[in-house]
């Protein structure tokens, strides 16, 4: 059953776009953007947020950021902060992607910390899940989800939960040009629902959890169209304005 829950389609941008190349996105995006029943948040570099959340503004186009530290200032060289974030006009951030996790080694320890960071400062938090081939390939991947979902949850209240955006993003599918079958997709993101709903079934059925993993404009209606798939966390295709909003097209009218 999918209840209320608006779609939400995330465009990762990753390590791409200056300032001027992010508002030539924006410029070239809006005018393609034609329905007000989905959400759509674009995550630039921390060096084009503010220039994103400007060129934005007036619209109902959030922004987010990719990365955040836990704590509010302090001595902690190249981070930044949820208040810092707030300030330049973000509404989100992305935390607990793979990349960060394998090659920056956020721990799930940290993102315990920063989940409710995120909510205290008023920034809507999308965490990434999702397991390695070798983990699917070995049966692991519920009690791999099983771990970052209880684990980066468990500072969260049920009444906190459904403030939280949760992206399953296998990580054999990201940026691989190889995507999880709708069928994998759904499975894996009605298991994070289940897990939720260990906690308060009517929370689990209000938390929005997106698919991620080399969605495409051929590949995402398939996609969004399962039932508890809420939406898509996009990367490489979301960097050409004219196949982000192809994708943003193709997700179901819900609620
Ligand atoms: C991502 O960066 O979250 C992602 C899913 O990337 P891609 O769509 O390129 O696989």
């Amino acid at each position: 059953m999918t209840g209320t829950r608006r779609p939400l389609l995330a465009a990762n941008w990753k390590m791409h776009k200056t300032r001027t190349e992010a508002r030539e996105f924006v410029e070239d995006f809006l005018p393609r953007l034609k329905r007000t029943d989905a959400d759509v948040v674009l995550c630039p570099a921390a060096t084009a947020l503010a220039a994103v959340a400007r060129a934005l503004e007036g619209t109902a186009v959030g922004v987010a950021a990719q990365n955040m530290h836990e704590e509010q200032q302090g001595p902690y060289t190249g981070e930044v902060s949820a208040p810092m974030l707030i300030d330049v006009g973000a509404t989100g951030v992305v935390l607990g992607h793979s990349e960060r996790r394998e090659l920056f080694g956020e721990t799930d320890a940290a993102l315990a910390r920063k989940v409710p960071a995120a909510l205290a400062a008023q920034l809507q938090p999308i965490l990434c899940v999702g397991e390695t081939e070798a983990e699917r390939d070995a049966g692991e991947t519920q009690r791999k989800l099983r771990h970052q979902v209880q684990t980066d949850l468990a500072a969260i209240s049920v009444d906190q939960l459904p403030g939280i955006v949760i992206a399953y993003e296998p990580i054999w599918a990201i940026g691989t040009g190889r995507t999880a079958s709708p069928e994998q997709a759904q499975e894996a993101v009605a298991f994070v629902r289940a897990l939720l709903g260990d906690r308060d079934p009517g929370a689990a059925e209000r938390v929005r959890i997106l698919y991620g993993g080399s969605v495409k404009a051929s590949n995402a209606e398939e996609l969004l169209a399962q039932p508890d798939v809420d939406g898509a966390l996009v990367g490489g295709a979301s960097l050409d304005p004219a196949e982000f909003a192809q994708i943003v097209a193709a997700a179901p009218a819900r609620g």
